[in-house]
């Protein structure tokens, strides 16, 4: 009998800037999820999008995640270093008449309706011919309009219907970079990735991942979204609007909060235990199903 196959989750931060509240959730909910069911959880440097790579920051993440008593198995993946996996799979997705060359600028498509992740929802100007010969081209995945489900462990069934709301995607931009899109399915399929556990902001990429691995027949794993981290505004938490680094120093009460975030309940004694011992009682306690569903509301 074979044997069955090992779960393995991991984390895939971009080493844009420092790890703040909102990335130690992903890194703390993927990690429990895996290691309370006796899986692996692997890392991944995901600098794919080299101008936005601050040199060093992959390093200072990694020794975050340490001091957080976040340990990962096996060698780190780095994204840059993967350029041929990314172009193999572009030329056969080319082959297969399913990519085709965009010319059209960010700025020129700015008047389109918007994707969830900001991007805007491709009209299909460049389908049958780039408009612009001269300009560097970015290379876009023809889509479907065929409706993509999935069940998400933790917000459910989440549904989207690509052709109206992604349009054919970039999977290689006209800088030369290959996008996250397209990086992050051939990744996961490589890290043998069963399980992916990360932010809610990117529940609806999800779709386009899947209708990627379709097209190049990798497995799809299992998607749990966690809830996003807002600051009093109610916007999400990133570099880009200055969340603030994790405090290196004095790690426990923060991943008690983070475990507050994600509906568990640790005793309060626990915030000023040794980061081992948060960790221990993290494992033994942790449960999916209490993670909330719900986004947090914005406040006004
Ligand atoms: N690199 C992405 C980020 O830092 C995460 C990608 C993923 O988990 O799929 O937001
Ligand atoms: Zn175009």
């Amino acid at each position: 009998m074979a044997k069955p196959s090992p779960l393995r989750g991991r984390f895939a931060p971009s080493p844009t800037g420092p790890l703040h509240f909102g990335s130690l959730i992903a890194a703390l909910g993927g990690f429990l999820e895996a290691r309370s069911r006796g899986g692996e959880w692997l890392m991944r440097i995901e600098d794919v999008d080299a101008p936005r790579t601050i040199p060093g920051a992959a390093d200072a993440i990694l020794r975050v995640l340490a001091r957080y008593g976040l340990d990962w198995d096996g060698p780190v993946l780095h994204q840059s270093r993967r350029t041929e996996y990314y172009q193999a799979a572009l030329d056969r997705l080319q082959g297969a008449g399913l990519a085709y060359p965009c010319t059209c600028t960010r700025r020129e498509l700015a008047v389109n309706p918007r994707a969830g992740d900001g991007s805007s929802i491709y009209p299909g100007h460049c389908r049958t011919g780039v408009r612009h010969p001269d300009r560097p081209q970015a290379m876009r995945l023809r889509v479907d309009d065929a409706s993509l489900v999935f069940r998400d462990a933790i917000q459910g069934d989440y549904s989207q219907t690509l052709g109206s709301e992604s349009g054919d995607f970039v999977i290689r931009r006209a800088d030369g970079c290959f996008a996250y899109q397209l990086a992050v399915v051939i990744d996961d399929a490589d890290q043998g990735i069963t399980q992916v556990v990360r932010g809610g902001d990117l529940l609806d990429s999800t779709p386009r991942q899947i209708y990627l691995q379709q097209l190049l027949d990798l497995p799809t794993p299992e998607y749990a979204h966690l809830p996003i981290a807002v600051d009093l505004h109610g916007d999400k938490l990133s570099k880009q609007t200055g969340a603030p680094p994790l405090d290196e120093r004095n790690p426990g009460p923060t991943l008690w909060n983070a475990l507050r975030f994600l509906g568990q309940q640790p005793p309060p004694e626990l915030s000023c235990a040794p980061v081992a011992e948060i960790i221990r009682w993290a494992l033994a306690h942790w449960r999916l199903g209490s993670v909330p569903t719900v986004w947090p509301r914005r406040q006004d």
